[in-house]
């Protein structure tokens, strides 16, 4: 059945799985087996043959894993989609999947803390040299690209500052330069943006976020086509980070509100970034959807929506931060976003707790920089935990 690639309610309802299953199951089965056996010596040979499709081993591949596939790959628009058992695994098994000793790969300096680190220190092991640049500075990222370079590395939004890149120029800046143009999309999802059609090969995501959306799973997803597609699949056989079939179904079960939370979680960021922009204990708020952002008007021409992460400085220092968050009633701290339930979180003290304080100060986390995620609420109720736990910086 052919789908309407932007009505995201059915594809999120829909795609990906059979029309009846198994039993006579509305729902996906989950097919919990390590490995899938043969009836004789014949049915071995027409597997090794191509004759039948099947499966054979888990770590290569799961019923119920491919059903969660083919719905991410009908909600992103891409040919193909291979699932892995973190985000972390999908971008670390893609990079490892396409680089040869000898490359280079360039990446922007605001894109998610560990794939930064791994690209700083992992990669040099393996002869792959890394240079990264300014998420703000194309002409640095012009400038960064060598005849060796074999990928761009981007991320939009990006975290803390929800920075918007400009896909579409990233793209025609590598056109036929033989590079992979390789997006992390977690912050915008596939509702918001449409990484592929501004022309980036291969788009990824943490589903641990937005996708799955419950707090109560992690998985990575990287989407594109099949000849791009198929050799890390490949390469994922080898390095095994599989989902697990138990996993991959609460995705699917996940996915299925995804379209439904999307319109929530877009109106909650925008009114809960609405609210802080105007409260007089906070100084800046960071949100693509007000028009003091930097890159609003990008993000207005290149997204949908800007979902449900809402940066800002407290009229506070570290330990008035620190109190703020100590005083909300509901609203739970923690890192993580995209989930049902809000998350709040006070970077100085969590991702750079081990930084000097001025190392952390050049990186733009400030004392008083809290990182906001809404969840599913009514965007009423939070404010008003909000509200009372600022009265106390009075
Ligand atoms: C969370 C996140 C990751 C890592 O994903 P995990 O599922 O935690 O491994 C990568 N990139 C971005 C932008 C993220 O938010």
């Amino acid at each position: 059945m052919d789908f309407d690639p932007l009505n995201f309610s059915d594809i999120s309802v829909y795609a990906g799985e059979e029309y009846v299953n198994a039993y006579n199951s509305i729902t996906t089965p989950i097919i919990q087996t390590s490995t899938f056996v043969f009836r004789n010596s014949q049915d071995i040979d027409n597997y090794t043959h191509g004759i039948n499709m099947r499966y054979e081993y888990g770590r290569y591949g799961n019923p119920t894993q491919t059903a969660a596939e083919k719905k991410l790959a009908a909600l992103e628009g891409a040919e193909e989609a291979v699932l892995f058992s973190s985000g972390m695994s999908a971008i670390t098994t893609t990079l490892l999947a396409l680089l040869r000793s000898g490359d280079h790969i360039v990446i922007t300096d605001d894109a998610y803390k560990k794939t930064l680190e791994f690209c700083k220190t992992a990669l040099p092991q393996y002869g792959v040299e890394s240079t990264v640049v300014s998420v703000h500075d194309y002409e640095a990222m012009e400038a960064a690209i060598r005849p060796n370079t074999r990928i761009f590395f981007s991320e939009s939004p990006t975290n803390p500052y929800l920075n918007v890149m400009d896909l579409e120029r990233l793209s025609k800046m590598v056109a036929g330069k033989n590079i992979y143009l390789i997006s992390d999309s977690t912050f915008a999802t596939p509702y918001n943006q449409r990484p592929l059609e501004l022309g980036v090969n291969i788009v990824i995501h943490s589903c641990t976020k937005y996708l799955a959306g419950h707090n109560d799973l992690l998985a990575g997803v990287v989407l594109g086509p099949s000849a791009l597609i198929g050799p890390i699949r490949d390469f994922h056989k080898m390095m095994g980070g599989v989902i697990g079939p138990f996993t991959s179904y609460m995705l699917i079960r996940g996915l299925k509100t995804f379209a439904l939370r999307m319109q929530r979680f877009n109106e909650n960021g925008q009114k809960i970034a609405e609210y802080l922009e105007k409260h007089p204990r906070i100084q800046n708020v960071y949100y693509p959807g007000l028009p003091s952002h930097r890159y609003c008007e990008l993000a207005k021409r290149t997204m949908r929506g800007f979902g449900a992460v809402v940066t800002f400085e407290v009229d506070a220092d570290y330990d008035g931060t620190r109190l703020f968050l100590d005083r909300l009633q509901r609203l739970r701290i923690g890192p993580s976003f995209g989930g049902v339930e809000s998350l709040i979180t006070h970077p100085a003290s969590v991702s750079y707790y081990n930084y000097a304080r001025e190392e952390r100060l050049a990186l733009g986390i400030k004392d008083n920089l809290v990182r906001f995620a809404a969840g599913i609420e009514e965007a009423e109720a939070i404010i008003e935990d909000l509200e009372q736990a600022l009265s106390v910086l009075k």
